[in-house]
């Protein structure tokens, strides 16, 4: 299966200035490893970058012809593209500027702007609706972990699929090619704290296992894991056939790094 390494730079770097700088690190680090061997010259590994939405053209525009794609963070929950929706990008506005997926439902979305089921499920409509690819981030608080109710945190937040195709039934033809789900622990973000292999596996065959329920053609879903992944663990979690790559945060904002982990899913 092909393995996904996501850079979520958040509202990062904070100049235009720094942001080249980035872009320029990511592009000489790819060109130093697309000369060897061992690297990510075999392709196994799809890798993107999620800036925030200032920066999203300038950025797209420069990783063109590289093998980085460009995502959104998130965009606006109105069906229309344009209106008088103050501080909104629409989805159609993400896809001008070279976005070709968007980061949905991170969990400081969630906590800090109240993202909800049924907004999720609008934002999930209008981004199929202009075929962006959808990054899909699920996952469980530190007292629902406590709690031993990440499974039941999960299912409440993959039900925003069901009820997207129960409103869109036609939607599940892109689904299986423009869904990708991220799991990440609200508690391991940005902590470096991580839940074990194991846990991260068995969590993330029962997302697959959920979302093939939701319709037959779901069957191979694409499932990352997401929070406080960096060069020093990316290993571990790279060995398990369970997760498909990551979603990476903090470690996204050093070239070196964000290829030492996307190496690891080569
Ligand atoms: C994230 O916020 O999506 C994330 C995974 O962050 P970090 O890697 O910094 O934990």
């Amino acid at each position: 299966m092909q393995a996904w390494v996501i850079g979520n730079w958040k509202q990062n770097p904070a100049t235009s200035h720094d942001v080249n700088v980035l872009v320029d690190d990511l592009l000489t680090a790819i060109h130093a490893e697309t000369q060897t061997d061992t690297s990510l010259s075999n392709n196994r590994c799809t890798l993107m970058v999620a800036p925030s939405c200032i920066h999203l053209a300038a950025v797209s525009a420069r990783l063109k012809d590289s093998p980085v794609l460009c995502a959104a963070q998130d965009i606006g929950g109105h069906s229309a593209s344009t209106g008088a929706y103050t501080g909104d990008c629409s989805a159609q506005q993400v896809v001008d500027a070279g976005a070709t997926w968007t980061i949905l439902g991170h969990s400081e979305r969630r906590q800090y702007y109240k993202e909800s089921h049924d907004s999720l499920v609008k934002k999930l409509t209008h981004a199929f609706s202009q075929n962006l690819g959808v990054v899909l981030c699920i996952g469980e608080t530190q007292t629902e972990y406590d709690n031993k109710q990440t499974l039941e945190v999960i299912d409440t937040q993959l039900s925003v699929i069901k009820d997207l195709l129960a409103e869109q039934p036609a939607f599940i033809s892109l689904l299986s090619e423009h869904l990708i789900i991220a799991y990440e622990p609200v508690w391991a973000i940005g902590t470096g704290k991580v839940p074990t292999v194991t846990e991260v596996s068995n969590t993330h065959q029962h997302i697959k296992q959920t979302v093939a329920g939701f319709a037959e053609t779901l069957d191979a879903m694409t499932v990352l894991y997401g929070g406080s992944v960096n060069a020093d663990n990316a290993d571990s979690f790279a060995a398990d056939p369970m997760i498909d790559g990551a979603l990476v945060g903090g470690a996204s904002l050093k070239a070196d790094s964000f290829l030492a982990i996307a190496n690891a899913f080569n």
